[in-house]
């Protein structure tokens, strides 16, 4: 199946973070041997007991909401946080930066499914973000991109037109905030059961789960 996978992701220039969240380390162990090396996890406890047992080259991901008194676990190692949705995690996030003497990646998410969530930013919130003197002051993070999820809906349409609504966003931001950056470049959106339509709407990171590991 990874093969499959990993072939269409490769046809649209897009990169796939395997989601080996609650799954054990003889599992990854397995993918990471047929090549593959960004992980995602969810929960930080989880992501540091793994990147200390496995080998050094993993790109460990942070998939997940993450609570601001849990960054200073991953810190020192992680190689993107994907759920940015508020000022403060971002302050929090740049203070672990400076402590660990690095620059930590970060993708803004965004509230794109119907569903009801605490979680991830509308447009307007971000730009407010990306405008504020206080997120300019911010030197150990670097926002990469944007991210979010579909509802979880057969309504192939709906899925579409919500990855085409990040799309969006993404394309207003770049233009708008760092259109002379070429860091900014990542849309991570696409899992187990709408990975696809996401690659053909512009997906750069899909996020996959079961479809690798088998269900939790
Ligand atoms: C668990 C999770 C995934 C992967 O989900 P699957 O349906 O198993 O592919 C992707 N993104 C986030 C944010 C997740 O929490």
């Amino acid at each position: 199946m990874i093969d499959q996978i990993l072939s269409k992701v490769n046809q649209h220039g897009a990169q796939l973070v395997a989601v080996s969240k609650t799954h054990p380390m003889t599992k990854i162990m397995e993918v990471y041997q047929s090549g593959q090396r960004i992980f995602g996890e969810n929960r930080p406890q989880e992501m540091l007991e793994k990147h200390a047992a496995l080998p050094g080259d993993i790109q460990w991901h942070m998939i997940g909401h993450l609570q601001t008194n849990k960054v200073k676990y991953i810190a020192p190692f992680v190689a993107m946080i994907h759920a940015v949705d508020s000022l403060k995690l971002l302050q929090e996030i740049d203070r672990q930066g400076q402590k660990n003497q690095r620059v930590i990646d970060c993708l803004l998410q965004f509230h794109i499914a119907q569903e009801e969530s605490k979680f991830g930013l509308d447009e307007s919130e971000a730009i407010q973000l990306l405008s504020s003197l206080d997120y300019n002051a911010l030197q150990h993070v670097r926002i990469c991109g944007v991210m979010g999820m579909a509802t979880f809906s057969d309504d192939q349409q709906l899925v579409r037109q919500e990855f085409r609504q990040l799309k969006g966003i993404f394309d207003r931001l770049k233009a708008r905030f760092f259109a002379q950056n070429d860091q900014f470049k990542e849309i991570s959106m696409g899992m187990s059961g709408d990975w696809e339509i996401a690659l053909e709407e512009g997906s750069t990171l899909v996020r996959i789960g079961s479809l690798i590991f088998g269900s939790r």
